[in-house]
């Protein structure tokens, strides 16, 4: 991929709340996003995967301008957030658009999809009626809907579909950037292959880059180039999805891998039970904030803060990682 390619660059990119009542009542600062680097280009997929509260959720909403960074870069088009004018913010709004897990919840009831598919282009866009009827209809197509479906309401179409009907809704303004969000977690297992296939030839078809939220490494392992594995708002390891899936490298990486199914029972790792919750991100551990329910913890864990560094194709954020 060239530098052209790229669509989305990150770089140290912080999202801190403040809290009035904290630990003990007193002020707090939720460091929900921690320094987090990473480019994405057209027709790659970066996944990014962790437990719930881990900082991938954030990322999302800072991605798609729904919130603003507290510190650092974030580019889109090559044009950088941090002090962009309200103009330009306008602009490259619809360059990134995001699919929710739950189709049902982004789309209006009372609302035909017709409408709904063609409501972005009425509000961003001169084009005629006839026009954006025509456009709403090739995109239905492009999915896999039929042409009887623009007068029908989002009650009589199936989980599936009604995510297809997202995803066009989603494309309607032809972004650069789509942020999938849990996009096949509410969806039966067949049906999740169905949509993973659509992605994919979307992608492939319409030049798009894909961030790509979830918690489930065996949904990612079909599409990501790459993943970034995230614990308490900072990424531990990111590597191609062969490196991350052969060697995983970070323990907390580990888990989740031996945590997933494999289609070859006898093939099964053995689960690495981790101790605990994740822990509160208003009163994170010192050092390295994994090392409570670390399985290999040495002293040191508890600490020192593990820089990111290079271990083979990976980069990690483990003293040990080797
Ligand atoms: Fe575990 Fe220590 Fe590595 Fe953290 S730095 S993941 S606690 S071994």
């Amino acid at each position: 991929m060239s530098e052209a390619d790229v669509v989305l660059r990150a770089r140290s990119l912080k999202k801190y709340y403040q809290l009035s009542g904290g630990l003990f009542g007193q002020p707090a600062t939720v460091k929900a996003l921690d320094g987090v680097s990473f480019e994405l280009s057209r027709k790659q997929t970066l996944a990014v995967v962790g437990e719930s509260g881990c900082g991938k959720s954030t990322l999302a909403r800072l991605v798609t301008m729904i919130e603003e960074p507290t510190e650092g870069s974030l580019e889109i088009a090559g044009m950088e957030l941090a002090n962009a004018s309200a103009e330009t913010r306008k602009a490259l709004r619809p360059k990134v658009q995001i699919v929710f897990q739950n189709p049902y919840g982004s789309l209006n009831p009372r609302q035909k999809i017709g409408a709904a598919l063609e409501e972005p282009l009425q509000m961003n866009t001169s084009l005629s009626k006839a026009e954006r009827r025509a456009r709403a209809l090739d995109m239905m197509k492009s999915v896999g809907l039929r042409p009887e479906h623009h007068d029908r309401y989002p009650h009589m179409f199936s989980g599936g579909q009604r995510q297809r009907i997202a995803i066009a809704r989603a494309l309607m303004l032809d972004p650069d950037i789509l942020v999938l969000d849990e996009p096949v977690s509410a969806l039966d297992v067949s049906i999740q292959a169905q949509v993973l296939n659509l992605l994919a030839d979307l992608q492939e078809r319409l030049n798009l880059a894909y961030l790509f939220i979830s918690h489930d490494l065996s949904v990612v392992k079909h599409i990501a180039n790459e993943v970034m594995v995230m614990y308490l708002g900072k990424p531990v390891e990111h590597a191609s999805r062969e490196e991350l899936f052969a060697n995983p490298r970070h323990p907390y990486t580990q888990a989740l891998l031996s945590a997933t199914p494999v289609p070859d029972p006898a093939r099964q790792k053995q689960r690495i039970a981790l101790k605990g919750e994740m822990p509160s991100p208003i009163n994170p551990p010192s050092g390295c904030t994994f090392h409570p329910r670390c399985p290999i913890a040495v002293a040191r864990c508890k600490t020192d803060v593990p820089e990111t560094r290079a271990v083979g194709a990976a980069k990690v954020a483990c003293h040990l990682a080797e």
